[in-house]
C-alpha cells in the first residue's frame, strides 16, 4: 500500500506529475521506502556501527557513555575510519572496474578482435601514449593503440612503482603525494589493501587508515576513472558542446521509448546506432509507432548526451518515474545506481526491464547479456524487444510536458578551445578572468540525489544558483548536472538571468553557460585535468591547493561519492558534502578530516546541511585562496589603445 505522496518531494513539475500518478496507481517509490525506514539507525548514520566480525555488531555510544569500544577494543575513530576506508575502496572499485572493462574492450578493438567500435580521436590517443611513455615515431595508430591498451590494463594489476597518469598533476602536487607516501602503486592493489587493513585486528589507527584511503582514492581519480574517461574519448570521441534536452518530458507517447540507465557507454553507444537502424525504424512503424526515442537516466545518460546529444530523461531518483509514465517500452540497465524495485514497479505497467551485465543482475528483470564481441547484435535485440513491446501499453499513459534545453559536452580540451581558440587552445583567458576578478573562482558540483533530501534537486539548484550569483563558474558531472540542467542553468541565457555581473560578462563574451556539464561520474577526472590546466597556465600558484576552487556533492548517496570526495581532498581541494557525513560520531577522526588533513594534503572536508550556507563556505574558501594569491583586490580595468598594446608586445 503506497503512502501519501507529498508535492514537496520534487521541484520540477514533471517529477511531481509522475509522483502523483504513482500515488494514484498505488506504486511505491524511493521516497515511500525511505519514510518507512524511519527512524534510521543513529549509530549507522554517525559511522558508529561495526559488523566486520561475528563478535559484533558493535555500536559506540555517541554521547560519551558506555559502550565506548567494540568487543575487539576498536573505538569510535577506528570504527568510523574503517567504514570510511571501505566506502572509498568500494567507490574506487566501481569506477575502476568500469575503467577496466573499457580498457579490455579498447585493447580488443586495437587488436582488431572486435567490430563495431573504432578509434575516433587519434590526437587524444597520441597524447595518452606520450603520457604513458609509449614511443610514437612513425608507428601505426594500431600499434600505438595496442601499447596504450596493454599499459592501461596493466595499471590495474601493477604491484610496484607509481600509476603513470599521476604525472599529469602539477609537480608540487606529485611531491606532496610522494613525501606522504600515498602515490598509488596499482589500482587493484590499493583496493585490496584497504579491505585487508580494515579487517578485524589489522589497522586500528585512524590516521593510518585514512592515509591508505587517500592512496586508494587517488588510484580512482588519477587511475581507474581517468582511464575510463580517456579511453572512452579515444573510442567514442572527445565531447564537444552540443544542444539537447532534459527531463521526463523527453518521453514521446507516439514513439517507442527506450531508456538506458547505469554508467557504462559500451552498450549504450551501440543502442544509439541501433535505434537509427532503418530496418528497426521500419519495424517500429509497422507496430504503429512514429519512430524510436532514446533517453537516459544517470551516467549512461550523461555519456551518450556528451557525445551524441541524446536527451536525458532524468537523474537517479527519476528512474522509477520513467516507468510510471506508462510509455517506457524498455529500460536497459548496465551497472551501478539502479533500483531492485524496477521490475516490481514495471509489473503495474508494460515496461520490460533488461539487465545486460553479469555484474549487475536484478531479480525479476530479463537478462540479455552484453558481450563486446557481439555488441551490435545485443543492441539490436534490445531495440527490437522494445519495439515489440510498444503495442502492449496498458492505457492511462501520462507524459509530462516539462523538459528543458541544455548545452553539454565540455571536456577539459573543449574548454581550452572555447576560451583560447581552435588552433591555440589555452586556459589563459580563464586564468586572466580569475585574476582580474570577473570570475571569483571555480566550483565542481557533482554527485547523486538522495530521498533524505527533499525536494529532489533542491540542494543542487540552490547551491549552484548561489555560487554563480557570486561569480563562481560551476563545473558539473553526474546527477548534479542533470538536476541543474532541469532547472535551466545549463544554457547560455542562464548567465544573464542568474550569474553575477563578472561571470555573466565572461559567459556572454565566450557564449557559454555559467554551469558547464563535463560528463559522467568517472568524468570527474576531467575536472582534475581542467584544474591542472589552470595551474599549468600560470598566475594562480603552483599547486591545485593554491587555486580559488572548491568542490561539493550536495545530495550524495553512493560510496563512489566518498571516493571522489577523498581524491579531490587529496588533490588539494576543499570539499563540502550535504545530507549526512559518515564519520560525524567519531570526534577525533572528523576533526582530522575537516581540519587536520589540510596541513598534509592542502584540501579538507566539510559538512553543511543548508545549501546557501554550503555555497558560502565554498565562496569563503575561494576568497581566502584569492587573498593568499594576492588577487583579492579588484584590479582597475585599463582600456588599452593600439599603441599601448604594441608597447606591451
Ligand atoms: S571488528 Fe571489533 S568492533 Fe567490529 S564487530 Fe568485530 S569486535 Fe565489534
Ligand atoms: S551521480 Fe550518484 S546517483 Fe547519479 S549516476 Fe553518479 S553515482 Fe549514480
Amino acid at each position: 500500500m503506497a503512502i501519501e505522496k507529498k508535492p514537496e518531494k520534487a521541484i520540477d513539475e514533471a517529477s511531481l506529475t509522475l509522483i502523483c500518478k504513482a500515488c494514484e496507481d498505488g506504486v511505491d517509490l524511493s521516497w515511500d521506502r525511505f519514510e518507512r525506514q524511519q527512524p534510521q539507525c543513529g549509530f549507522g548514520l554517525l559511522g558508529l556501527c561495526c559488523r566486520h566480525c561475528s563478535m559484533g555488531p558493535c555500536n559506540i555510544n555517541p554521547f560519551g557513555d558506555e559502550p565506548s569500544v567494540g568487543v575487539c577494543g576498536a573505538n569510535a575513530d577506528t570504527i568510523a575510519a574503517r567504514h570510511f576506508g571501505r566506502m572509498t575502496a568500494a567507490g574506487t572499485a566501481a569506477h575502476s572496474d568500469h575503467g577496466r572493462g573499457v580498457a579490455q574492450t579498447f585493447l580488443a578493438v586495437a587488436r582488431g578482435e572486435i567490430k563495431g567500435y573504432q578509434i575516433k580521436d587519434e590526437q587524444k590517443l597520441l597524447k595518452l601514449a606520450m603520457d604513458f611513455g609509449i614511443p610514437i615515431g612513425d608507428r601505426s595508430i594500431q600499434d600505438i593503440a595496442i601499447d596504450v591498451g596493454e599499459k592501461a590494463l596493466g595499471m590495474f594489476g601493477q604491484q610496484e612503482g607509481e600509476l603513470p597518469l599521476l604525472k599529469r598533476a602539477p609537480l608540487k602536487r606529485q611531491e606532496i603525494w610522494r613525501k606522504l607516501g600515498v602515490l598509488p602503486r596499482g589500482i587493484d592493489r590499493e583496493v585490496v589493501e584497504m579491505m585487508h587493513r580494515t579487517n578485524i585486528g589489522v589497522d586500528m589507527e585512524y590516521h593510518n587508515i585514512i592515509k591508505h584511503a587517500t592512496r586508494t582514492a587517488l588510484a580512482d581519480g588519477w587511475g581507474g576513472s581517468m582511464i575510463a574517461t580517456e579511453l572512452q574519448d579515444v573510442m567514442f570521441g572527445t565531447p564537444m558542446p552540443l544542444v539537447s534536452s532534459v527531463n521526463l518530458g523527453i518521453l514521446d507517447k507516439d514513439t517507442v521509448n527506450i531508456i538506458v540507465h547505469g554508467h557504462e557507454p559500451l552498450l549504450s553507444e551501440m543502442i544509439v546506432a541501433a535505434s537509427r537502424d532503418p530496418e528497426l525504424l521500419a519495424l517500429a512503424t509497422e507496430k504503429g509507432a512514429k519512430g524510436i526515442s532514446l533517453g537516459g537516466i544517470c551516467c549512461t545518460a550523461n555519456e551518450i548526451l556528451m557525445r551524441h546529444g541524446i536527451p536525458i530523461a532524468g537523474d537517479f531518483l527519476q528512474q522509477e518515474l520513467a516507468v510510471i509514465s506508462g510509455v517506457c517500452d524498455a529500460m536497459v540497465v548496465d551497472v551501478q545506481c539502479f533500483f531492485l524495485s524496477l521490475p516490481s514497479v514495471a509489473k503495474c505497467y508494460h515496461t520490460k526491464i533488461f539487465t545486460t551485465n553479469v555484474r549487475g543482475m536484478i531479480e525479476g528483470a530479463i537478462h540479455v547479456e552484453f558481450h563486446e564481441h557481439h555488441a551490435m547484435e545485443t543492441a539490436k535485440k534490445l531495440v527490437r524487444e522494445a519495439i515489440e513491446n510498444f503495442p502492449n501499453r496498458k492505457g492511462g499513459e501520462v507524459v509530462p510536458k516539462d523538459k528543458m534545453d541544455l548545452v553539454a559536452g565540455f571536456s577539459h580540451e573543449t574548454i581550452g578551445y572555447m576560451l583560447g581558440g581552435l588552433f591555440r587552445a589555452s586556459y589563459k583567458p580563464l586564468n586572466d578572468n580569475i585574476i582580474n576578478g570577473r570570475i571569483r573562482g571555480v566550483a565542481g558540483v557533482v554527485g547523486c540525489n538522495n530521498p533524505r533530501m527533499v525536494p529532489l534537486d533542491d540542494y543542487h539548484v540552490k547551491m549552484v544558483k548561489e555560487l554563480i550569483k557570486h561569480d563562481v563558474l560551476v563545473l558539473q558531472t553526474g546527477c548534479s548536472a542533470i538536476a541543474c540542467a532541469k532547472a535551466g542553468l545549463l544554457v547560455p541565457e542562464a548567465a544573464a538571468k542568474y550569474a553575477g555581473p563578472g561571470l555573466a560578462e565572461v559567459c556572454e563574451t565566450v557564449g557559454i553557460p555559467p554551469v558547464l556539464h563535463m560528463g559522467s561520474c568517472v568524468d570527474n577526472s576531467r575536472i582534475l585535468m581542467a584544474a591542472t590546466a589552470v595551474v599549468k597556465e600560470g598566475g594562480l600558484g603552483d599547486d591545485l591547493s593554491d587555486l580559488p576552487a572548491a568542490g561539493a556533492a550536495p545530495e550524495w548517496m553512493s560510496e563512489k561519492a566518498i571516493a571522489i570526495g577523498q581524491y579531490f581532498v587529496a588533490s588539494g581541494i576543499y570539499v563540502v558534502f550535504g545530507g549526512s557525513f559518515p564519520t560525524l560520531g567519531a570526534k577525533k577522526l572528523t576533526e582530522y578530516l575537516f581540519n587536520g588533513i589540510e596541513k598534509e594534503v592542502g584540501g579538507k572536508w566539510a559538512f553543511e546541511s543548508d545549501p546557501i550556507k554550503a555555497a558560502h563556505l565554498m565562496i569563503s574558501h575561494i576568497d581566502a585562496k584569492r587573498k593568499a594569491l594576492g588577487i583579492d583586490t579588484a584590479k582597475e580595468r585599463v582600456l588599452l589603445d593600439m599603441g599601448d598594446r604594441r608597447a606591451l608586445d
